[in-house]
């Protein structure tokens, strides 16, 4: 692979090079340097134990640690305290003072035609002795208005537009109405559903769990599985963090102690709307009532009833009173400072709030946390420094709107772009057994190639069950792509955790970790220790892979010669996105020849680099001064993608490849394929030419980078 495109002069050089055996080969070093990294992993992968992984998960799933309660509060003081003790340098904990949301009081009764009140609670198990915990919350949806109303109830499926497209037809209309809608399966994300359903005018939505989607229809229900059962509830945000993450009052900057402040009406992320989940077992009785037409085959759900469309027959009171105010979050940073290259940093981060225990989400993530975290600093006390800095985050309020990981970004968004290699994210690290890898595309190589260092717990590499699985999921899904090195990572980047404003504001590269399996208890209280260690992760060996591979991955980029970036495989993925935008589309009003031409050559330049890079790697040694300029003008192609003026409509959105769709869904070349989808040629034809000018300014850049690298 390495001779690709070696001209025939330096194959003959080659020969003088040491020989370069798969042992001692890493992306980005050279062999001298591999050798020497591949002993730095064994220690590293040494540290972490199942043990310390499940004795960290007990301690942050003790109790429900909500963003801006006083028990999340004092884990971010435990996690700067376990840092210091780990040998962790530099630890602060940052303060920013944002809108945020907590529950008063809800309650939601039918009145007609029957009288039903609802629990709004989740059901006590005595296995499980923390559903007995009397600071669990009942109901409630982060960012939901206070208020009160009584009106109609109207099913409306998903709740997204083409749901109400259909309730129109059926002469339904939602205005001043209560919306009944499920949570669905693909996900897609319930502020969006409570968007749409502010726009249709509705008084009011109620989201409830399908067991069609989360419980009894898919299999064993906790206790005695990992589905979700009739009482569980799936708390979490509606925030509109998909026009502006981060606290809705400070858009663009960060909520630093006396920082300006927007008012609230003028807050676009700030949803105007009354919300309110609900189990199964409490939308029930109002399905079983609604009357009126019977929805369609494909809105009806798990439960043994006919479901209806409703309209008239069923009148709920809902009364909702919410505690949204300002509030401090905060993040704890800690440091591994460099050795040779303090400035450039590489960033990792997992979120640290939960909407109840987190067992999953993100507690299995902080344990991993935690002891990739220990492995650092033991090496660090061996002497082991990384060559760069590694920047470790605890985030807040991921759950509430991303809000401390943007927060954190805006405020040092200059100092990232300046000296930021990338940021690794795990937000769940373990709800299963399968691995499930994402990459900006420059990066995917190198996150495959770490994967086969690692031992997964089947007795398999971590990248022979990697493609296992992701072959799996291709058949499952009808996906008929064999799975190749090239496309085992994911490279399609959409939102919903704390890799957001790194990639979409800064313009960092990127890369997300997680294990997955049947996991049905998401924001419940239901995901907790018990569910961990029975269902996700018994023997937390997940957890601990986690730790390693999270850390192998950190190490590499921290102490890599040349960082690891393939431009050719990004120019390859790029294609990929253009083919798809025109796919079945009628594009005569839009020339993309340009753009095609614009990536092949970008591809070719990347080709160039990627052999250039080889050769200087292979001759076994960079001098620093190439080096550290050849790595700040890789550093700089991610942010090239950077147009300050951000997505049509959505100017905090600066990434013109990688965006994301109300949803949270990927969306590649988000400001282009917008404007594609909606047909709207002026705004399409600017969109084409801007993704022209950053790839042709690319081109040039890498295109330097190889004629400095060859000495010419
Ligand atoms: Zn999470």
């Amino acid at each position: 692979m390495i001779l690709r495109n070696l001209p025939l002069l330096f194959l003959a050089l080659l020969q003088l090079a040491p020989v370069v055996s798969p042992q001692n080969r890493i992306l980005g070093f050279t062999p001298a340097s591999a050798t020497q990294e591949a002993k730095v992993e064994e220690k590293f992968k040494a540290v972490p134990t199942p043990a310390e992984e499940r004795r960290q998960h007990r301690i942050f799933t003790a109790e429900p640690h909500l963003a801006g309660s006083k028990r999340n509060n004092d884990l971010a003081r435990y996690i700067a305290g376990e840092w210091r003790k780990q040998g962790l340098e530099d630890v602060v904990i940052h303060r920013y003072d944002v809108y945020a949301t907590a529950p008063k009081t809800a309650s939601m009764e039918m009145i007609a035609p029957v009288a039903y009140r609802a629990s709004l609670r989740e059901a006590v198990y005595p296995a499980d002795p923390d559903t007995k915990n009397p600071r669990v919350s009942s109901a409630w949806t982060g960012m939901s208005i206070s208020g009160e109303v009584t009106a109609p109830v109207v099913y409306a499926h998903s709740g997204n537009p083409e749901d109400y497209d259909l309730l129109r037809k059926q002469g339904i209309d939602v205005k001043g109405k209560i919306v009944l809608v499920r949570y669905s399966n693909p996900y897609s994300y319930r502020g969006f559903k409570a968007l749409t359903a502010e726009r249709e005018g509705a008084a009011a939505i109620l989201i409830y769990s399908d067991p069609a989607e989360d419980g009894f229809k898919k299999g064993k229900v906790f206790p005695d599985g990992p589905w979700g059962p009739e009482s569980h509830i799936q708390r979490g945000a509606i925030t509109y963090d998909f026009m502006v993450p981060g606290d809705p009052l400070t858009p663009g900057w960060a909520s630093v102690p006396g920082a300006k402040r927007i008012p609230l009406e003028q807050a676009v992320s700030a949803p105007k709307i009354m919300a309110l989940p609900l189990s199964y077992q409490d939308a029930r009785p109002l399905l079983e009532n609604l009357g009126g037409a019977r929805a369609p085959d494909d809105w009806q759900g798990g439960l043994p009833i006919e479901y209806h469309l409703g309209g008239e027959q069923v009148r709920v009171h809902l009364k909702i009173e919410m505690d949204n105010s300002i509030k401090p979050y905060y993040v704890v940073e800690g440091r591994i400072r460099g050795a040779e290259l303090p400035d450039e940093w590489v960033v990792l981060g997992n979120h640290r709030d939960a909407w109840v225990f987190g067992g999953v989400d993100p507690s299995s993530g902080t344990a991993s946390m935690m002891e990739m975290t220990r492995a650092l600093g033991q090496l660090k006390k061996q002497g082991m420094r990384p060559r760069r800095t590694l920047i470790v985050c605890s985030w807040d309020g991921e759950e509430v709107g991303l809000t401390g990981s943007t927060e954190w970004g805006e405020q040092f968004a200059d100092a990232l772009r300046k000296k930021a290699v990338a940021y690794l994210n795990v937000d769940e690290s373990t709800s299963g057994s399968n691995f499930d890898g994402s990459a900006v595309a420059s990066l995917a190589p190198m996150l495959v190639e770490a994967t086969r260092t690692l031992q997964d717990p089947s007795g398999k590499s971590l990248y022979e069950a990697w493609k296992q699985t992701s072959a799996h999921n291709r058949e499952e899904s009808k996906d008929d792509r064999p799975v190749t090195d090239a496309n085992l990572a994911d490279t399609r980047i959409g939102s919903g955790s704390d890799h957001t404003v790194f990639l979409n504001y800064v313009g960092m590269p990127v890369i997300g970790l997680g294990f997955e399996g049947p996991y049905g208890v998401y924001h419940s209280m239901y995901d907790d220790f018990y569910w961990m260690n029975h269902f996700g992760d018994p023997g937390y060996r997940y957890h601990t892979l986690m730790s390693q591979l999270w850390g192998v991955l950190a190490l590499r980029l921290a102490n890599a010669d040349l960082l690891p970036f393939d431009f050719a495989s990004y120019a390859d993925n790029v294609r990929q996105f253009v083919a798809e935008l025109s796919k079945g589309k009628d594009m005569s009003a839009l020339d993309l020849k340009p753009v095609i031409e614009s990536i092949d050559a970008f591809e070719a330049s990347g080709k160039n680099l990627d052999d250039s890079l080889q050769r200087a790697l292979a001759a076994g040694k960079v001098d620093a001064k190439t080096a550290a300029e050849i790595n700040a003008g890789m550093m700089q192609v991610e942010r090239n993608w950077l147009n300050p003026d951000g997505i049509p409509g959505r100017p905090w959105f600066k990434h013109i490849l990688y965006g994301a769709r109300f949803t949270y869904a990927h969306l590649e070349l988000p400001g282009l394929t917008e404007a594609v989808e909606k047909k709207d040629w002026p705004t399409a034809k600017p969109q084409a030419e801007i993704l022209r000018k950053c790839l042709e300014k690319n081109t040039e850049l890498v295109n330097r980078l190889s004629a400095q690298l060859d000495g010419k």
